[in-house]
Order: C-alpha cells, then structure tokens, then sequence
C-alpha cells in the first residue's frame, strides 16, 4: 500500500504518517528527515541540501528524485510505505507515478490535511523535534508535549527546535512555496481518485490522532 501525506508545514503529517506507520507496519519515509540526517552527518548529499533548506526553499529534484527512487527499493518497502514531504510539486508526482509503474505498484492513498493558517504558524513555532537521528519523533510544546520537558519521550535524547522553524522569514517562504507549488497535487490526486481530506483544528477538536484512528479504521473494513 502507498500512501502519501499532504498537507501544508504544521498540519501534523509527520504525526499521522507516525501513527500509520506503527499501526500498518510499513514505513514512513519521509524526505526532510532523509535530509536533515544527512546534514548531521555532513554527507555531500547533505551538504549540498542545506544550502536549499536553510533558506527555505526546495531542493532540487535531481537530488530528491534518486534518493526517494533509491529509498523505495529498500527491503523494508516491498509492502507498502508511507510517504512524508514527497512529492512536491506536479513533476515530482508525475516522477513518482513512473517510479512506481517499473515496479508495478500507483499511489493507493493521498491524505491531505487541512488546518486554518492562524494556527499553523504558532504550530510551527511550538514544534519539537527529537535529536536522536534514527527516533526523530516530533512533538509540540503546547499540543503534545513531551512528559519530561526537552526530552523525548521514546528514546530519551534531547529535543530542539529545527532550524527552518525558528526562522519567520524561512516558515514564510516555506508555506509560499507550499501554496504555489504543492497545493496544485490535491487536485492532481483528486482526478485520480485517492484523495482523502481531513479537517486538523484544535477549532474542531480533531487532531493528527483521531484523523489517523479513523483511516485505520476504515482501512480494516
Ligand atoms: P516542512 O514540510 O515542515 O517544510 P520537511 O521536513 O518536510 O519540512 O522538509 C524540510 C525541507 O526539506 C523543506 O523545506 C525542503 O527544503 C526540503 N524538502 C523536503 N522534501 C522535499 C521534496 N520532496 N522536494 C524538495 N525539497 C524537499
Ligand atoms: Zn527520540
């Protein structure tokens, strides 16, 4: 099964795609983690993806493109994976579908999420990250804290704020580049027929945990 996350920064894919990876057992791989543990471990792909990421913009697809085509082939993947951050834009989509033809698997399920703009910039300020590169779980000082302050609660490493969310002027752009470039795929995966959309508001009361409950719900049907 492949499922993608959409969604503008601080909807709480990252959550979701969590929540359905542990529940389906298929991974979630998501490309902005690919690339922040490669400029931690200052790999040339690394180096080469912070002078994109730092100023908020995208890296380029000759970059992206072979690394996500590389990831998919990984043993882990042959069941189904959960794709977070990827794709970005229509090219990208329409890379991914080839990608994905070769090896006889499409998109099964594009979820895209939505919540009001006033509420996913203080989202994006409140988000933690953990430091241990291979837990990376994300909470939110206000919305899911973690039980001890600045500590992960799976693995016990340090949290921090990522550096692209610290920045106004780098959220900005970031939810810019969103609105241009990736909101057009929710009516690319409309006409074919995957889309799901689902409401994320503390307005609604609905967060990343009950929109994700309610899929695994309606997966086992
Ligand atoms: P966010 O969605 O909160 O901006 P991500 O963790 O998904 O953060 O990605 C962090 C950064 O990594 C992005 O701002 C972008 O620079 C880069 N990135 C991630 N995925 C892609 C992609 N599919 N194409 C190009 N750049 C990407
Ligand atoms: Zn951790």
């Amino acid at each position: 099964m492949i499922i993608i996350m959409l969604g503008a920064q601080g909807t709480g894919k990252g959550t979701v795609a969590g929540l359905l990876s542990d529940s389906l057992g298929i991974p979630q791989i998501s490309t902005g983690d690919i690339f922040r543990k490669n400029i931690s471990e200052k790999t040339p792909l690394g180096i080469e993806a912070d002078k994109f990421i730092s100023k908020g913009n995208l890296v380029p697809d000759d970059i992206t493109v072979p690394m996500v085509e590389d990831r998919l082939n990984w043993d882990d993947a042959k069941n189904g994976v959960i794709l977070d951050g990827f794709p970005r834009t229509i090219e990208q989509a329409e890379k991914l579908d080839k990608m994905l033809s070769n090896i006889g698997k499409k998109v099964d399920m594009v979820i895209n999420l939505v919540t009001p703009k006033e509420e996913i910039i203080d989202r994006m300020l409140t988000r933690r990250v953990c430091t241990n590169q291979d837990c990376k779980a994300t909470y939110n000082v206000k919305l899911h804290p973690p039980k001890v302050e600045g500590i992960c609660d799976k693995c016990g490493a340090n949290l921090k704020q990522r550096a692209d969310d610290s920045d106004p002027e780098a959220i900005k752009k970031r939810l810019e580049i969103y609105e241009e470039k990736t909101s057009p795929l929710v009516n690319y995966y409309q006409e074919k027929g995957v889309l799901r959309t689902e409401e994320i508001s503390l307005s609604i009361n609905r967060m990343g945990a009950d929109v994700a409950k309610d899929i695994i719900e309606d997966l086992k049907k």
